[in-house]
């Protein structure tokens, strides 16, 4: 890298201070839901040679449609060879599409927030843990899961936590879900590595569409 932003980047990465000294500098693309400025503004990133990109202002209440448009328009015109973020998303569907679309990697609440919420997400969709159905459960919440929560607490015990307000009902939720997402990103990154992305995500959004069992 060279060039006004990089040498400010080094400088900050070189003060005594400085915690993390391998810092990466991101060109973050911006437009909101117009094609034209997306593409015009991730021309002008991708010749500043950055470290890799971002693409910035979706999730934040556009439609699932209108992000999934502006991705197959813009990711286009940033560098394949550098890594590509999309900020804050998402949900399983929406980074199943997200890396559909050239995407690598993510950041999101969903797993944590709604975990301390009782809300768990498994291939067979999400699941509210407050809801009542489960009160005489003892199924994990999905059979087979090889995470802290499930190999040891049924769905009936979690959701009494979470009624009573016993803080660890969230943390097995919480924990649930980390391992539901960082799995996920484990079989992405195998199914593509095996050439069936495609088979892959469909086979993942069918069963998250089937409903919980
Ligand atoms: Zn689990």
């Amino acid at each position: 890298m060279a060039g006004a932003v990089q040498d400010e980047m080094a400088r900050l990465n070189a003060l005594p201070d400085t915690v993390n000294k391998e810092q990466l500098l991101f060109g973050i693309n911006q437009g909101a839901v117009f094609e034209d400025i997306r593409i015009a503004h991730a021309k002008t990133i991708s010749a500043m040679d950055l470290d890799g990109y971002a693409v910035g202002g979706l999730a934040v209440g556009e439609t699932h449609e209108e992000m999934y448009r502006i991705l197959d328009e813009t990711v286009p015109y940033l560098p394949k060879e550098k890594p590509t973020y999309l900020m804050g998303v998402g949900t399983p569907a929406n980074i199943l599409e997200g890396v559909a679309r050239g995407v690598d990697f993510f950041d999101c609440v969903y797993p944590t927030r709604n975990g301390r919420h009782g809300h768990v997400y498994t291939n067979h969709g999400k699941m509210n843990l407050f809801n009542q159905k489960y009160e005489l459960d003892h199924r994990p919440i999905e059979e087979g899961c090889q995470c802290p929560a499930c190999r040891s607490y049924s769905r009936a015990y979690i959701r009494h936590l979470l009624k009573a307000k016993e803080m660890l009902g969230m943390r097995l939720c919480v924990l649930h879900n980390l391992y539901f997402y960082n799995t996920m990103m484990e079989e992405i990154r195998d199914a593509i590595e095996a050439h069936r992305y495609e088979d892959y995500k469909a086979e993942k959004l069918e069963g998250m569409a089937r409903g919980e069992n």
